[in-house]
């Protein structure tokens, strides 16, 4: 079969590779209708990670069950599947809390697997046109509808983004009325902003220096902020004390509290700086957290931060070890959560949300594309937005799509 092939810094390539056999009688494997490229596979790309050239990409995947193991008792072929990022095992001591991102039996070096992910397991991608499910009874969620339905693109975003949205949301205890700051409008701080207005947020600011993107969370009723237009904290400070109803509510000790309740960090080790945004800042997300969260307010963090970056900013960072501004978050009693998302715990209520027509988590996509054109799309979203490629946010490739003429 046809795969995106790794094949060393900047570089991907469509190539043949062997088909994927069924191993466990509890495997499945899947034809590939639509795959995603992620922010996170750019780490690997940029091999800023520890992923080794030769591997085949692809976490965010969907597709018809084309074959299934001895062991296999409730998915069948022609069954339309999305697959969580996260590989889980469904019977460990995580799993069964709900913690699939920390699943102790499925990666043999660490607690968490998933399809081709630096450090999660020996799992290929599904940037390809087959894909080997383990444990597919536990980790397949199930579809209504056929391939590229008016829902597919909807439903393939269940497989990594729409719920990293959701957790970034979810550990920033996003509720109703809520005041939030998302920083990073990429495919993962859209969603988070999607996530924050359908938990009944009040107010969702969102940080980057992508005009495209921006204008994307602007379509869907957030409060762009340009962090190359100044501080964006103190343009969150502004936007806020220019709202003149919600000033005239607040008692006068309420207007110290000037920033927001929640905040959300979609960005990850690779933030660029505020200062000089040509240059990365793996800290600058939390600076500006650490400033705009009001007293006893709560932030989540889904952005990646590895423990091993071949390139880091300096030879802490290459080990993953950061310098936060601590004492700020600490003297302000901030409650923080972070990580992999448990995508299995969030998924069958928010494909409800899509089939009833409450989220529509595609408005993000830019780009629907077939295999073939793997190698160019990566080129353009790996500039995130800004210059060439620009208008690339979100790609999807459907391996069965033939070839623009
Ligand atoms: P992306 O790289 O396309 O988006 C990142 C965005 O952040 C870009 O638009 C960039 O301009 C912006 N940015 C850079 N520096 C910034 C700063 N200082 N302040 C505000 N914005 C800044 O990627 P994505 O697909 O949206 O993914 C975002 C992050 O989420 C990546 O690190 C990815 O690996 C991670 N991720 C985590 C999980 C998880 O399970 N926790 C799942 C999926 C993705
Ligand atoms: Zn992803």
């Amino acid at each position: 079969m046809k795969a995106v092939v790794y094949k060393g810094k900047h570089k991907v390539a469509v190539e043949d590779v062997s088909d994927p056999k069924i191993q466990h009688p509890a495997d499945a494997i899947i034809k590939i209708t639509t795959t995603g490229i992620c922010g996170s596979d750019l780490h690997m790309y940029e091999e800023r990670s520890t992923a080794k050239p030769g591997c085949v990409f692809g976490h965010e995947n969907m597709g018809i069950v084309e074959e299934t193991g001895p062991g296999v008792m409730s998915i069948k072929k022609g069954d339309r599947v999305v697959l969580p990022f996260n590989i889980g095992c469904g019977i460990c001591f995580n799993c069964t809390r709900g913690f699939t991102s920390a699943c102790l039996t499925v990666n043999p070096k660490q607690p968490g697997a998933g399809y081709e992910y630096a450090g999660m397991g020996p799992f290929r991608g599904g940037q390809a046109e087959y894909l080997r499910v383990p444990f597919v009874d536990f980790n397949a969620l199930k579809l209504p509808g056929k391939p590229q339905d008016e829902l597919e693109d909807d439903f393939l975003l269940l497989s990594d983004i729409f719920p990293t949205g959701w957790f970034g949301a979810e550990l920033a205890q996003v509720q109703t009325g809520s005041s939030v700051a998302i920083f990073g409008s990429g495919p993962v701080g859209l969603l988070a902003a999607m996530s924050s207005m359908i938990k009944g947020a009040a107010e969702v600011y969102v940080v980057d220096r992508s005009e495209e993107r921006l204008k994307r969370a602007k379509s869907i009723g957030a409060t762009p902020v340009n962090f190359t237009k100044g501080d964006p904290v103190e343009q969150i400070y502004a936007l806020r004390a220019s709202n003149k109803q919600l000033q005239q509510a607040l008692r006068p000790e309420e207007k110290k509290m000037k920033g927001v309740m929640c905040a959300i960090d979609t960005v990850g080790y690779q933030a660029h700086s505020g200062q000089k945004p040509s240059q990365e800042d793996p800290m600058q997300t939390f600076k500006w957290i650490a400033k705009v969260i009001n007293p006893t307010g709560t932030v989540g963090s889904v952005g990646v931060y590895f423990e091993e970056d071949p390139v880091g900013v300096d030879s802490n960072a290459s080990k993953g070890i950061f310098e936060m501004p601590l004492g700020e978050l600490w003297g302000k009693g901030v409650q923080l959560g972070m990580g992999q998302t448990p995508v299995k715990k969030f998924i069958p209520f928010l494909r409800d949300l899509i089939i009833a027509g409450k989220a529509n988590p595609s408005f993000i996509v830019s780009h629907r594309i077939p295999l073939e054109e793997a190698p160019d799309a990566y080129e353009k979203f790996d500039h995130r937005g800004i210059g060439v490629g620009k208008e690339y946010t979100k790609v999807l490739i459907k391996p069965g799509m033939k070839k623009a003429a």
